[in-house]
């Protein structure tokens, strides 16, 4: 796949850049691309179909060029994608689609929390849309020269979809970069791996739950998911460690025994795969050791943190509890609805931001930071605890 950040989350933690005049969509430049797509086989009036009228569009070039203002710490994101609504809507789900999920399982071998968890972080089990029509996405990131090549196939690759039936030009919603369905495939991963689990002859990650959870299964099988294993689970250390750690630095549960590691309730591990030691926020935060597993939810997009996000949301639907060691910060992140009532806060105290939506964008982060600078604390920008309690959250 593709280094971007789940749909929901990078709406809400990239910042504006300015755009120069230049960036526009001109007659000649789509013109050209529909030159280029058609010669691709994509039949002349689905081409001028899905083209015509796309229109410079300053958020998709601006989301492509967007640099993150502050490093999003990993108690900031995994507090955003583990919140507890998450965790009781994927419970819901699971109820609601537990034949499909023990099909799927039974199918792939990819187990049904790790699948609903997939679901519940990229769409928020199929509750999000695509924010934008992706053939006018396309021919913006064309024409303003991003990934050119890149960016074509995607648009080549999506109006195929279409072409084919699996699904309808006006089901094409995706984010800036192409990711779109219930699964957030983008085209070309979409046409490699996609499934028909309902067998009505299309491909169809935009309407069909079955398609969508045997397709994100079918990718795991890709991926290298063994059923066997777990993704990993928390581990406690022994005081003053200064072993090896890191994802890729594997070695057998037994050798991590031996190196003084226990489960994180203090008792000795038993298992016998390989894995590796994780320690996301250094030593003083937890620790987790990690198996291929990992690695294959690692490859659906690439950030550890992600992977983590996945694995840890799979144990909370399984109904598991919170990570045991805390995160070393004293100034924690915010859920979902802790950001909403952030933006609340910000409204009443005056800060024109506009709508609160619970995307913090550039126009939350200016006033977080007025609020940061009278607080007398870094003007940073990060939605954060001691944000929401200086608003009297
Ligand atoms: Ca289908």
């Amino acid at each position: 796949m593709m280094r971007i950040l789940p749909a929901a989350l990078a709406l809400t933690l990239l910042a504006g850049i300015s755009i120069p005049a230049q960036a526009k969509v001109s007659k000649a430049c789509i013109a050209d691309i529909k030159k280029t797509v058609k010669r691709a086989g994509v039949k002349p009036s689905l081409v001028d179909t899905a083209l015509d009228g796309a229109k410079f569009n300053e958020k998709v070039v601006r989301f492509s060029r967007s640099q993150p203002e502050f490093r999003t710490q990993i108690w900031d994101y995994m507090a955003f994608l583990v919140d507890p609504a998450r965790i009781a809507d994927g419970k819901a789900n699971m109820d609601r689609h537990a034949s499909t999920l023990a099909a799927v399982e039974n199918k792939y071998g990819v187990d049904r929390y790790i699948i609903a968890a997939l679901w519940g972080i990229e769409s928020d089990y199929g509750q999000i849309r695509g924010e934008f029509f992706l053939p006018h996405a396309m021919a913006n990131l064309i024409c303003a020269n991003r990934k050119k090549r890149l960016f074509t196939r995607q648009l080549i690759a999506g109006l195929k979809l279409v072409q084919k039936g699996d699904v309808r030009l006006d089901d094409l919603y995706s984010s800036w970069a192409s990711a779109f369905g219930q699964t957030q495939f983008i085209p070309e991963t979409y046409q490699r791996l996609a499934v028909d689990f309902d067998r009505d002859g299309r491909r169809d990650l935009v309407n069909s739950i079955p398609d969508a959870l045997a397709s994100t299964a079918n990718f795991m099988v890709k991926a290298g998911w063994r059923s066997s294993e777990p993704w990993g689970f928390e581990v406690k250390l022994p005081k003053g460690y200064k072993g090896p750690s890191g994802r890729k630095r594997r070695a057998s549960v037994q050798t991590w025994a031996k190196r003084g590691l226990t489960n994180v309730d203090g008792s000795p591990l038993r298992s016998n795969y390989s894995a590796g030691l994780l320690l996301p926020a250094g030593k003083s935060g937890p620790a987790f050791l990690v198996t291929r597993n990992f690695n294959a939810l690692y490859s659906y997009n690439a950030a550890e943190s992600y992977a983590l996000a996945i694995g840890h949301l799979s144990d909370r639907l399984k109904g598991k509890g919170p990570l045991v060691k805390p995160w070393p910060t004293n100034d924690p992140g915010l859920t979902r609805a802790q950001r909403l009532q952030l933006q609340k806060l910000l409204l009443a105290a005056g800060y024109d931001i506009g709508e609160a939506d619970g995307k913090i964008g550039p126009i939350t982060i200016g006033a977080i930071k007025k609020v940061q600078a009278k607080a007398g604390m870094k003007q940073n920008g990060r939605p954060s605890m001691a944000v929401l309690k200086a608003l009297g959250g």
